[in-house]
Order: C-alpha cells, then structure tokens, then sequence
C-alpha cells in the first residue's frame, strides 16, 4: 500500500509530498518547509514511518527547505539533483537514477527551465509525478532567474512530462488559487503557456514578458537552501526547551506526565474541566487550579506568566482546546497532559481526592 499526504504551507504556498511504503513503513518527503519541520516530523511520527530522504526538486527562491531541520530531528538523509549546486547534501542525484522507499521507488527526471537544476520525480508505475516549479497547475515556475531559461522549460515539459501517461497525476511544488493537482492530459491540453498548439516561440514570448517582482524571501531562501537549509541568519524551528514536549500534527505541544508529576512546583497545573469533575471520582493533580472550559478565554489572560502552564481534562481534549486558547494569547510556554485525568490516574501518578 502506498501512503502518500499531500502538506501545504500557507506562508509560501508550498505544497510537500510525503509518500510511504506501507509494508515497510520506509517513506521520502518532497520539497519540506522550514517552519513546518515540526509537523511534518509529528505526521512522520504519528504515522509510525521512518523518513529515508527528503529530496528537493529545486534550490527554491521563496522558502527555505525543512531538509536539514528534518534531519535533525529525524535522521533522514539529504538528496538533491547533483545540478543543483547545493552543498552539504548526502545524496546528490542524476537524470534516471531511482530512489527507493521500501519496495517503491522515485525516478528522478532532470527538467531543467525554471532553474538549472530542476527536476521532476516520477514514482515507479507513472500514476504520479512530482513536478516542482516546472510545470504548475494551468501555469509554470517562472524563468527569470536561477539560470531560468525558457526554451529549456519548454522542452522540458514536452519532453519528460507530457511523455508520461495521460491519467498520470501531477503535483506541483505551489499554487496560489488552492488547486491540487492536475494530470498529463488536462494540462496538455489546457495549459495556458505550454498546451494545445503553443509553440516554443510562443512560449518564450510569453515568459520574456512575465514582468514579476523577485520573492520577497528570496534573499534568505537561496543561500540557505544552497546549504539544504542551513539558514546564516541561525533561526531554528519552534523548539520549546522549559520540558519535554512532543509536537501532534494536529498542532499541539503535549508534554510527558511523568516529568509533570517530578516537577509540580515548577509548573502551574490549570484544569478545564467542570467543578463536578474536579471533585469527582478521578480526583485532580495535586496543586491543579480549577479553570472550567467554559469560561476559559475570559479567565485566561489573568493567569501568570511566571511559570509554565500545562492544561488537563478528563481525556485531554478539552484542555488542548485550552492550549490553543492561550497560545492565540502569546503565552509561550504551554504545554497540554496527554490523556489528561484517565491516563494520569492509569500511570498511577499522585492524585488529590476522588477515589479508587
Ligand atoms: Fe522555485
């Protein structure tokens, strides 16, 4: 079975593909953000997978790449086309060569156009390609740059995509209308720049005069993916270090309740749930204050910032609404049980009232 999740990064419009060998759980990840590293690597994680690589179909000029970030946290190896001129890379790929994940496999296609190192990945049977800047949805990446060259794009896209099968799915690297995917023969067809009847000429008249602004990150964004994202300027990913704290994809810091029960002094313990439930059966952690959900974002700007806050409920849904509460407020140093009361009291951890 293939896992295949298709990540967008608002900031950028990026779009990141992570794609997974369910038998042996092995999975690559194409074209990571930067600041998205945290979640991608939860989604890894949660997902019971080991990245092999991620892999870059270009040195892009509007974002920096999750691909060092990603290595760090998750021991994943670094590949890039060789023509690409990045250094620090583990891997560096040429036209035709595969990489493997579990039984399957990507086939790297050199589309150069967009920049001189571009490429396309294509998986195994053709049923998908990952185009990166090269050919967009209805649109293309653009050429003025990066050893852009228009007439290389061109056959690039008629050459190596429009070569593929016609029911072949493509992924682009961005779109800004919120556009998924497209496939071989729609955009043979319907491409505005590059299908029907337009020729090469055609295109290059159509690209020389394009007349775009430069991206505004671009001056951070290529030298640092020049390095696979060493950034120069040494911003590192969210990373909290007041505990030890796991990041959910579903955007939650969840930290460990065995280092909460050594630390309650250390701490403030705000519980959500209802009076009821305070003094109820399961009982409260010790020193824990009685905030209801209810009347939680009225209450939540008064409540200190001296001391980290972890939230807790019955099953630590209510209280990861909380989390979210109090990051929207800027608190930074939060962090929701998880499992709340009933997995608390399953660890056997110190419990105030309630009853066996
Ligand atoms: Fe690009």
């Amino acid at each position: 079975m293939l896992i295949f999740r298709q990540l967008f990064d608002p900031q950028s419009s990026t779009y990141s593909y992570l794609l997974g060998d369910g038998d042996s759980g092995e999975a690559v990840l194409i074209d990571p953000v930067f600041e998205q590293a945290p979640r991608d690597s939860a989604l890894v994680r949660e997902l019971g997978l080991k990245l092999q690589y991620t892999l870059e179909t270009h040195v892009h000029a509007d974002h920096v790449t999750g691909a060092s970030a990603l290595k760090g946290r998750l021991g994943s190896k670094v590949a890039l086309s060789a023509a690409a001129g990045a250094e620090g890379a583990d891997r560096y790929l040429a036209d035709r060569e595969r990489v493997a994940f579990g039984k399957r496999y990507l086939e790297v296609r050199s589309t150069p156009g967009h920049t001189g190192g571009c490429v396309t990945y294509v998986l195994d049977n053709e049923s998908m390609a990952f185009t990166g800047d090269c050919l967009l949805i209805r649109g293309c990446g653009r050429t003025d740059f990066q050893q852009g060259d228009p007439r290389a794009m061109y056959r690039s896209v008629h050459t190596r995509i429009f070569s593929l099968p016609d029911a072949c799915l493509l992924y682009p690297a961005h779109d800004y209308r919120g556009l998924m995917d497209t496939s071989v023969a729609e955009e043979r067809r319907f491409n505005p720049r590059l299908g029907g009847e337009l020729s090469e000429d055609d295109f290059v008249g159509y690209m020389r005069n394009l007349g775009l602004p430069h991206p505004k990150q671009m001056d951070i964004a290529v030298p640092a993916n020049l390095k696979c994202g060493v950034r120069a300027d040494g911003v590192h990913a969210e990373e909290p270090a007041w505990g030890p704290l796991t990041f959910t994809f579903a955007g939650i810091w969840e930290i460990d309740p065995h280092w909460v029960e050594e630390h309650l002094r250390d701490v403030q313990i705000i519980d959500v749930r209802e009076p009821d439930e305070f003094t109820g059966p399961l009982g409260h952690i010790p020193g824990a204050r009685l905030v209801p959900l209810g009347g939680f974002a009225e209450a939540a700007p008064a409540l200190s910032r001296d001391k980290p806050v972890v939230t807790v409920c019955r099953a630590g849904g209510r209280s990861a609404q909380a989390f979210q509460t109090l990051k929207k407020l800027g608190f930074e140093h939060v962090a929701n049980l998880p499992g709340g009361m009933l997995r608390w009291r399953a660890l056997r951890q110190t419990v105030e009232g309630g009853s066996e």
